[in-house]
């Protein structure tokens, strides 16, 4: 799903982002995930269960908690959002739970995925370990090399983790076996993006999985404070924690929402990872978004410090939000995350993935006011000690 023609004739669903970059021969298999997850959407059985396993296997409804301590920091009324708190550490089992479901839904026995850092392969094989669905996760030798723990994990699990040898041998590779893979096998075979990003229906789709964050934080704010927040802020990598924050309150144009993207080593040093911040408009795994590109359009490496901010691209609903003038997209250097992180270790007893890192780094550096701000901490950090005892 690299940078190609457009194909099919819908509509683009965010103003002029989204869209289907694919090989024709995926159209169908599109255009029935599409189908199945509208049906699915609308059956109340199908709700029930993914409640239950939410509830019960995840840990959901996770809970908002006012942090105090780091309230009187910030002179301000901070909660978070304890997605950290969920089964495998970080809000991607969210996604993956309903995609697994879905999959068998459509009678597909076979589930792949690619993964970086090796969080959405571990969520992937966790929740196709919990189907008994087969379970194949590319993922690029480089990638498998600095991220050994994870690979075990998915052998554990009993997912197969297929090595990929191209290129940079990292995210990118990986994704290109994965499509290359499901053009072949797409009779008998679901693939789970893991983020809000990739061709029409994905983005949505993931965004409706994810929603339940935001729901959630709706009603616990409204439960302990009576109104609704002055601002949501949450870290965007692919986008799907934070769309799944942001939606129920993007009609609620008094509640300021802040996507929180990573600078690495600084915009101007051109290693970062902020498309929507800085970024032109381009095509990448699929979709027309923001995307690190050079004058030419070659799609442009990413960095970050964290893994999960470590991608090029966004999704495509946050291209227009931004562009709409809903949704305000910042970003933060490595340091000032690693700052955070340890802030927060020593304010609250909380240990929180380098991504949310980003999102608290912002908060304490834009203090509200007095105002009630809601963060998404979207994972824990136990996988981040050595990246942040390193420095
Ligand atoms: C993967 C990941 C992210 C980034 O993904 P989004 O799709 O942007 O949410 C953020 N936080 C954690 C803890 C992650 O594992």
């Amino acid at each position: 799903m690299s940078a190609g023609r457009e194909t099919g004739e819908r509509e683009r669903e965010f103003g002029p982002y989204g869209g289907r970059f694919v090989p024709e021969s995926l159209i169908p298999a599109l255009d029935e995930l599409e189908e199945a997850w509208l049906a699915a959407r609308d059956d109340p059985s199908f709700g029930q269960e993914l409640d239950a396993l939410l509830r019960d296997y995840a840990g959901r409804p996770t809970p908002l908690y006012h942090a105090k301590r780091l309230s009187q920091a910030c002179g301000a009324t901070v909660y978070l959002k304890r997605e950290d708190l969920l089964h495998t550490g970080a809000h991607k089992i969210n996604n993956a739970l309903g995609q697994a479901l879905l999959a068998r839904r459509m009678g597909k026995s076979r589930v792949i995925a690619e993964t970086g850092a090796g969080q959405h392969g571990v969520a992937t094989a966790t929740v196709c370990a919990l189907l008994g669905l087969e379970c194949v996760v590319y993922m690029g030798t480089e990638d498998m090399r600095r991220q050994r723990p994870n690979v075990e994990r998915m052998g554990l699990l009993g997912a197969s983790v297929t090595p990929v040898e191209a290129g940079a041998r990292t995210l990118k590779e990986a994704v290109s076996a994965a499509i290359r893979d499901w053009v072949a096998n797409v009779e008998s075979t679901h693939y789970i993006i893991g983020s809000a990003v990739g061709p029409a229906p994905y983005p949505g789709l993931v965004r409706d999985l994810q929603r339940v964050i935001g729901d959630e934080m709706r009603s616990q704010i409204e439960a302990a404070e009576g109104r609704l927040p002055d601002r949501v802020i949450a870290c965007v990598g692919g986008g799907s924690n934070a769309i799944g924050a942001f939606v129920p309150f993007v009609g609620d144009t008094e509640v300021d929402l802040i996507g929180v993207e990573a600078a690495g080593e600084g915009l101007d040093s051109g290693r970062h990872s902020a498309p929507l911040t800085t970024g032109a408009s381009g095509v990448l795994h699929g979709a027309m978004s923001a995307v690190l590109q050079d004058e030419y359009g070659q799609v442009l490496e990413a960095h970050s410090i964290s893994a999960g901010l470590d991608y090029p691209g966004s999704g495509p609903e946050h291209a227009w939000l931004r562009d709409e003038g809903r949704v305000r997209y910042v970003a933060v250097p490595d340091q000032d995350a690693v700052d955070a992180f340890r802030r927060l270790c020593l304010l609250e007893g909380i240990i929180p993935a380098l991504e949310p890192s980003h999102a608290l780094a912002w908060l304490l550096d834009n203090l509200g006011g007095g105002g009630l701000d809601l963060l998404v901490l979207s994972g824990r950090g136990d996988k981040d000690l050595a990246e942040v005892l390193s420095r």
